[in-house]
């Protein structure tokens, strides 16, 4: 038996198939888990891990599985793989909701290792071929742990996380809930408002003119719109309670902005440049978060 600590990831899409990439070249043992024979074979192709399946039982001997399925499939992904794991083993998963995750676990009648993760990392695209093992470089990685584990268990997780490129930040999962709300999954509702706001324009002429000139800044604030639908629905109707809440301050927040189109030009210019200072400070040129 070696003694390389043993890696099992679920599900291998952009965000599994990243994990895996990224630790190929690290002293690990990966197991590759998936659903679909088919993308298995893409994972065996791409030789990303050391065992593949699609039967859980080759979770027996694992140290750690790291859970990267749909969201509403998780909390019946940790049901099924903790009935196979060892009791020492810690199980995760990179869900970008995590209250209901961490409530089902803590419910359990005995104990399960698992310590909600999410990576605050992603691309728009899905699935293994838009994987890639830079994704978590210099990213935030926000942990949840649930009742079962200790500051050895955590410790274990955020070992893995920094040889991923990434920076465990400890969270309360109703928080973590809220936050990503604001920064998330409020930005993804607004980026499809505004997209829609376009397409359906009344006037047709300056409509089709609209979408024929629109570049680099209708590009950007409309990123999100194209994002992997599957991932959208269950961000947006998963939290469904915290995007309502964030969405009121954005409607309190849009008000106000255009009532500051009364102030005299040079107040204007000042409100509008502290903002775009504050914006600025907080990613690098490279585009990395700043704030800690
Ligand atoms: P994805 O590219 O669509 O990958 C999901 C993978 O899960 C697919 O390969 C699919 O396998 C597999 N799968 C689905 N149901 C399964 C099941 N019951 N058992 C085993 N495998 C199953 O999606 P993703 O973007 O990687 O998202 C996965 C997770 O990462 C989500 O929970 C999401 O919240 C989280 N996340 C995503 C991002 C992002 O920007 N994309 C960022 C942070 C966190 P098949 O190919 O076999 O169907």
């Amino acid at each position: 038996m070696s003694n390389k600590l043993s890696i099992a990831v679920i599900g291998l899409g952009l965000i599994g198939g990243s994990i895996l990439k990224a630790l190929r070249t690290m002293n690990y043992h990966l197991i590759a888990v998936s659903g679909r024979e088919e993308t298995l074979l893409k994972a065996k192709d791409l030789k990303i891990a050391d065992e593949y399946s699609n039967d859980f039982n080759i979770l027996k001997n694992a140290d750690v599985v790291i859970i990267c399925t749909p969201i509403y499939t998780i909390t019946e992904t940790i049901d099924k793989a903790s009935k196979v794991v060892s009791n020492s083993c810690i199980i995760t998963d990179v869900a970008s909701i995590k209250g209901f995750i961490v409530e089902h676990v803590n419910k359990f009648s005995k104990p399960v290792k698992f310590i909600g993760g999410h990576p605050m990392a992603g691309t728009e695209h899905k699935g293994i071929e838009n994987s890639f093992k830079d994704l978590f470089l210099d990213a935030k990685w926000v942990l949840t742990p649930s009742k079962w584990v200790d500051n050895n268990d955590i410790n274990i997780l955020r070992q893995i996380i920094i040889d991923l490129g990434a920076k465990a930040i400890i969270a309360d999962p109703v928080e973590h809930d809220k936050a990503v709300a604001l920064i998330s999954h409020l930005p993804l509702l607004i980026s499809q408002s505004l997209f829609k706001t376009v397409e359906e324009y009344p006037d047709k002429n300056i409509r089709q003119l609209a979408l024929s000139i629109a570049s680099s800044g209708f590009r950007d604030t409309t990123r999100l719109a194209a994002s992997n639908p599957e991932l959208s629905k269950d961000m947006l109707l998963l939290n469904k309670n915290n995007v309502l809440e964030s969405s009121l301050f954005f409607e309190e927040a849009i008000e106000s902005m255009k009532k500051n189109f009364d102030l005299d030009e040079n107040e204007f210019f000042d409100f509008i440049s502290e903002l775009a200072l504050d914006r600025a400070k907080l990613y690098s040129k490279d585009g990395k978060n700043t704030y800690d």
